[in-house]
């Protein structure tokens, strides 16, 4: 391997090396290519492979975070994006998502008796007002047309869009200007070697470099022996379930809190059958329990909020998976993206999926500010290429309950 490297003497020097291309990273390549930065994008696994795959696609406005009935932080910084997100899918926004898979152009949410007079606040919230709409029962999905429901079912207008597709949507056009590798062997802010997946070795030298490596940028840090930023991780144990579903839906459960009790989005399998994706609470607390202690419990919501439902016949399967974000004192989650510039690396968490169009302009601007020189963007070629994840509900092997 040493000597392969010596003798092909591989040297690329671009103007930006972003690492990780997850929906951040693969963002920014897209607008970065497009503004005429030359950029390589090193991946260390598949595109998509970390967070994003597992996303459930929800491109929040803020109405979730507003469920306290005020506003927050949260929810003033995310309630533009659906806007930003549908100019990209109709092909006039700063990337084009014209092939990205529209689940759903809207999400439900749904409210158990006892909680409707608890959320008078939410329903006049500014940010709720205008989004949300009370449905009459002949408007009801089909799923809470039963005569056994008696909550109240709102329409909130903010898409549900296929986190497989919007990884091949931006990472298709820039194939070329990503590298998957095996080995990082040097990291210093602008010079890297890395080895590809062919075996060959790469001498790398940048202007700036971009760490959205989600919860590997804490490693990456760690080799530029930097301490700052920090990060956190949250947990999730996210629950999938399939066989015998009635129908797909997009819909969030109000709980108590300011999470959703749960929230279902739906899926494929390979086979084409419906999975439900649950999330909200559930997830959030199932990290305390076992994969079957999850599964008994995600059992009983569904047969406690759908008692019409024959849950006997569905198949469950669990996923672990860690959020990564900047850290923040109470562990809470940040209230926006972040992107902090030191000494030629930028650190960058989005927070949320929704949320990447604000990060990558925070990014550009940073980028403009630092000076960083565009020398136009040129075939790069000669390294492997990064492949691109596949989605967990895809994966026979998830399946074993
Ligand atoms: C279960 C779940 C559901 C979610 N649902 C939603 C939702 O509905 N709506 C929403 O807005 N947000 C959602 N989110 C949040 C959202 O998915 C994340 O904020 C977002 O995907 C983070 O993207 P990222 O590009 O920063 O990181 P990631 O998607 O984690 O990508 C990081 C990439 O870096 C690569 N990498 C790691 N280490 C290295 C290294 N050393 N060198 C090179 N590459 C490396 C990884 O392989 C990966 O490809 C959800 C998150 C989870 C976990």
């Amino acid at each position: 391997m040493m000597n392969q490297s010596t003798e092909n003497n591989n040297r690329l020097d671009v103007d930006i090396v972003i690492f990780g291309g997850g929906v951040a990273g693969l963002w920014l390549l897209s607008r970065l290519r497009q503004a005429g930065y030359q950029t390589l994008l090193l991946e260390k696994n598949a595109l998509g492979a970390g967070q994003t795959r597992f996303s459930q696609g929800i491109i929040h406005g803020g109405t979730k975070y507003a469920l306290t009935g005020k506003l927050t932080a949260s929810s003033e910084s995310i309630f533009d994006m659906p806007r930003i997100w549908r100019d990209c899918l109709q092909g006039r926004g700063e990337v084009d998502l014209q092939e990205v898979k529209v689940l759903s152009e809207y999400q439900y949410m749904w409210s158990t008796p006892g909680l409707i007079s608890r959320l008078a606040g939410f329903f006049t919230s500014r940010i709720v007002r205008g989004r949300m709409q009370l449905l009459k029962k002949d408007q009801y999905p089909a799923l809470f047309r039963h005569k056994k429901f008696h909550g109240k079912v709102y329409r909130l207008d903010e898409p549900v869009l296929d986190a497989g597709s919007i990884i091949l949507a931006l990472a298709e056009p820039n194939l070329e200007a990503t590298l998957q590798y095996s080995s990082l062997h040097q990291f210093s802010p602008q010079n890297m070697e890395v080895t590809d997946n062919n075996g060959t070795r790469w001498q790398i030298s940048c202007q700036q470099t971009i760490l959205t490596a989600g919860e590997g940028n804490a490693a990456l840090l760690q080799m530029l022996g930097r301490q700052q930023p920090e990060m956190q991780v949250r947990p999730l144990q996210m629950v999938m379930v399939r066989g015998g579903l009635p129908e797909k839906i997009y819909a969030h459960c109000l709980g108590a809190s300011s999470n959703p009790r749960i929230t279902i989005t739906s899926h494929e399998d390979d086979k084409g059958n419906i999975v439900w994706y649950l999330g909200g609470q559930l997830a959030e607390e199932g990290v305390q329990r076992s994969e079957q202690e999850q599964i008994q419990k995600a059992k009983k919501e569904l047969h406690s909020l759908m008692p019409w439902l024959d849950i006997s016949v569905l198949r469950w399967a669990t996923l672990w998976i860690n959020r990564a974000e900047v850290k923040q004192a109470d562990g809470s989650r940040p209230a926006s993206s972040f992107c902090m510039e030191e000494d030629h690396i930028i650190t960058a968490w989005p927070t949320k999926l929704a949320l990447t169009p604000g990060l990558a302009a925070d990014i550009m601007q940073l980028l403009e500010e630092k000076n960083v020189s565009k020398s136009g963007v040129k075939a790069l070629h000669g390294f492997t290429n990064a492949s691109i994840a596949t989605l967990p509900w895809q994966e026979e092997d998830k399946w074993k309950n």
